[in-house]
């Protein structure tokens, strides 16, 4: 069934369940009340808190999110599971906890899966169909708005529907609001969900909202989640950028534009996808986990053109180069430039980065462009210190700060706190700034950590909103490898003030020099767009 246009499509977000499971990531309390912020600023219908019960961080974010966060979009769920195998609910410490933590809604698990609840549960079907009910009526009864998802569904239906649809039936006659229907393994393709998902949905009619948990598998955790919407599915669940154990899961950051863009279904309130790219970035960062470059819709190169000849072209016909405008989702367009630059795509860039420059400046820009690549500079995979060298190009000068000098000191058998004696770095700079002269001096883990210290330190009382601003990636590379430590080394910064990125380049013999390049633009960079 396909869903006539315009209809609200609920988007329930697990990125603080579900999506902390991946490897490499802990968010502290803390991250998690900014992060649920996020996803309310975004607007979803639903915000996953996490498990309270399973671990004692949770029963304190919800403690915390009943004082501290003021919704305004978002409902907040708690997550559990059904009772235990012959047990009580009004004895069960998981039901109890769930209902404890306050939230207006829950969501709990539930196997529907025959091969699950006899070999995983060890127990009878009917005691499997039994724990869903009794659970469901006792949070409803608690007042509780209670959605189920039902576990290891597709796999389940496949082997044995007769059970599966009798689980669903369960949840929805005890008076569940919503069955969710989960690829936990996340080895289903499109076509599968999209049978089972219309073959359930002419079971259970329009008495239950249907909703769909994919998890990315097979790579079809958004062509799953989207197919179960066209099949009848009026929920959708997943994680912002896709974040999840294993694979991730369905990645919504992909979904909404999807639902709303392509097929013209409502998902988040009226104007608020313009907010996807920058909450997208926010929460990457929060997590400490960039988002991949080629994020659909949200990536820094989602809406990148290397314009080379084509630049004229896809500036008279930009919607010719791009699937939706970049700015519905809140991106935008950018073009790569490189030494084979031409004046066209310079021009290009200049409109693009809101700048003016004339005739003669943008020849300089190309000449600066050709000579510094032939240095060993690559500007396509630094944004951030062409925009610098473009401004330069036409007379600009950084006004932030000029450097007197700089001294990096390292010295072997400096005794380390843990004991072991290491290399301990320290960093004296003097820097002007605002008239004044500042003279810092800061120890680090490497000379590029304790010059970033002691600049940071001279540049905090005039610039307060540096503290915002912090690096996330250092990359080197030997560029001359036969010239072995005489090598030209290239040093690339990735930098983020929370919800923008940057990237900026240095290239020198020295490897210190070409990270204070590097490091000088990147903090140029972020207080020329920082407020
Ligand atoms: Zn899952």
């Amino acid at each position: 069934m396909t869903p006539t246009s315009a209809t609200q499509i609920e988007v329930f977000d697990t990125t603080l369940r579900d999506g902390l499971q991946v490897e490499g990531v802990s968010a502290s309390v803390e991250d998690k009340l900014r992060i649920a912020e996020q996803l309310d600023l975004l607007g979803v219908h639903y915000i996953e808190g996490g498990w309270p019960g399973a671990n004692p961080k949770d029963i304190e974010f919800f403690a915390r999110a009943s004082n501290e966060l003021r919704l305004n979009t978002s409902t907040l769920v708690a997550f559990g599971s059904t009772r235990r195998p012959r047990g009580k609910v009004d004895t069960d410490d998981t039901l109890r906890n769930l209902v404890e933590a306050g939230t207006p809604a829950v969501c709990i698990v539930a196997k529907s899966s025959a091969y699950h609840v006899t070999e995983a549960l060890q127990t009878t079907l009917d005691e499997g169909e039994a724990m869903i009910a009794d659970s469901v009526r006792f949070l409803g009864a608690a007042g509780r708005l209670v959605l189920v998802d039902m576990e290891h569904f597709f796999d389940g239906f496949k082997a044995d529907a007769e059970f599966s649809l009798r689980a669903l039936e369960a949840a929805v006659v005890a008076g569940a609001s919503h069955v969710v229907l989960c690829d936990t393994n996340g080895g289903s393709l499109p076509h599968e969900v999209s049978e089972i998902v219309a073959d359930v949905h002419g079971h259970v009619g329009n008495d239950v909202t249907i909703g769909i948990h994919c998890h990315d598998d097979t790579g079809c955790a958004v062509a799953n989640s989207m197919a179960a919407v066209r099949a009848g599915a009026r929920h959708v669940q997943g994680t912002l950028n896709g974040l999840g154990e294993r694979t991730g899961n369905a990645n919504l950051t992909t979904i909404i534009p999807n639902l709303e863009l392509k097929l013209g279904h409502r998902c988040l309130p009226e104007g608020h996808l313009t907010h996807l790219t920058s909450v997208s970035h926010h929460v990457a960062e929060l997590l400490n986990r960039a988002v991949n470059p080629q994020a659909p819709y949200v990536g820094t190169g989602a809406f990148a053109h290397k314009a080379g000849l084509h630049a004229s072209a896809i500036a008279r016909r930009k919607d010719a180069y791009e699937h939706v405008d970049p700015k519905a989702v809140g991106n935008g367009t950018r073009f790569v430039v490189s030494e084979m630059a031409g004046r066209a795509t310079i021009n290009l860039k200049a409109a693009e980065l809101g700048l003016d420059i004339d005739g003669p400046s943008v020849g300089a820009v190309i000449d600066d462009l050709k000579r510094l690549e032939h240095e060993g500079y690559h500007f396509e995979a630094a944004d951030a210190s062409l925009e610098l060298l473009m401004r330069r190009a036409s007379g600009w000068e950084q006004p932030f700060f000029t450097v007197e000098s700089m001294r990096v000191i390292t010295d072997q058998g400096a005794p380390a706190p843990q004991g072991r004696p290491g290399m301990g770095t320290e960093a004296t700079v003097k820097l002007w700034v605002a008239g004044e002269r500042h003279v810092h001096t800061a120890e680090g883990n490497g000379p590029v950590n304790a010059i970033d210290k002691a600049v940071r330190l001279a540049l905090a009382s005039t610039y307060p909103q540096l503290a915002r601003v912090h690096l996330t990636d250092f990359k080197v590379r030997i560029l001359d490898g036969a010239g072995a430590t005489g090598a030209v080394t290239r040093v690339l910064l990735d930098a983020t003030d929370g919800e923008r990125d940057w990237t900026t380049i240095g290239v020198s013999p020295n490897i210190i020099e070409a990270s204070w390049r590097a490091l000088e633009d990147s903090l140029v960079y972020g207080l020329l767009h920082t407020a």
